[in-house]
């Protein structure tokens, strides 16, 4: 990749990912974009299986592993000790998946943004718990089927990216390894800044959404352009700029390429799609704005 090319590799080949994942894909690209002056905050998740057991790692750099629900006081903790030894321009980075972010790490999150603590927080989000079995979180979406949920779960993805944005931090945002330049640009945004800076990955799952191994790009590409995950990013709390604008796809395509969704009714698909469709116009309705900051 030429990216990779411009940006020396942090991540190292002969991690645990499986084949054909984008959480590996999507952390590749953020290590090489923060570069070696970086230390990673990794609790438990996928990322911690790629990043491997200690006394080995796949990164070339420091990395901390605290426990489920600590992953911002940690970051927060290792912020304030390099600043106190001089070290205020080494980055600090949380490398969480959805359900120490979504669910079990919340609060800290919270406190942590409410403090506006200087770290870049990425959420690889799989939409699920994916390394214990692929059971449910609070970012699995209506109707997918889990370990926990097998005839679908019945209710919605939690907005996280409008829950922290709340906070009036000074920047959150989504993006996807299938709109590469777009994560790219954010990603060299983020880390420009300082701050609290949250960005939420969505990483499709060859094994919790039942995708064939070269199956994760595709789908990454249709979330978006169907809408059930929207590119964009808010900056201060209140300014939404959505980065994607045009949906050339109905969502019934991008359920029909995971089997996690397998033997929706119709009823369900409408409904699935009248649920994008509102958040979609909720979305709208901000960036118009400029001004709101709550979800629907
Ligand atoms: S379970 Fe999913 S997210 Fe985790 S390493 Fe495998 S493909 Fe990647």
């Amino acid at each position: 990749m030429q990216d990779l090319d411009n940006h020396p590799a942090m991540l190292c080949s002969g991690h645990a990912a499986c084949p054909g994942c984008m959480e590996a894909l999507s952390a590749r690209h953020v290590l090489a974009r923060m570069g070696p002056d970086t230390i990673a905050v990794i609790p438990p998740s996928c990322m911690a299986i790629i990043a491997g057991p200690q006394p080995y790692s796949s990164l070339k750099i420091p990395v901390y592993q605290p426990t489920l629900e600590a992953s911002a006081a940690a970051a927060s903790g290792i912020r304030r000790a390099l600043n106190a030894t001089g070290r205020g321009q080494t980055q600090v980075l949380v490398l969480a998946g959805d359900g120490g972010t979504y669910d079990i790490g919340l609060q800290a999150l919270s406190s942590a943004a409410e403090r506006n603590e200087d770290m870049l927080y990425v959420c690889l989000d799989n939409e699920g718990y994916m390394n214990t079995g692929a059971q449910k979180s609070s970012s699995t979406p209506l109707y997918a089927r889990t370990s926990s949920t097998p005839a679908g779960k019945l209710s919605r993805k939690k907005n996280l990216t409008a829950i922290i944005a709340a906070h009036g931090v000074p920047y959150t945002a989504t993006a996807s390894v299938g709109f590469m330049p777009d994560m790219l640009r954010k990603i060299d945004k983020a880390k420009a800044m300082r701050g609290f800076r949250l960005l939420t990955l969505l990483v499709p799952c060859v094994d919790g959404w039942g995708l064939p191994d070269d199956g994760g790009l595709r789908a990454a590409r249709y979330a978006v352009e169907c809408g059930a995950f929207p590119l964009y990013e808010v900056e201060h709390g209140t300014r939404y700029t959505v980065n994607h604008r045009e949906r050339t796809r109905p969502v019934a395509e991008y359920l029909a390429v995971q089997k996690r969704y397998r033997g929706m009714s119709a009823d369900e698909t409408a409904r699935l799609q009248a649920e994008v469709d509102a958040g979609w116009d909720w979305l709208m309705r901000l960036e118009g704005r400029e001004a709101g900051q709550f979800a629907p």
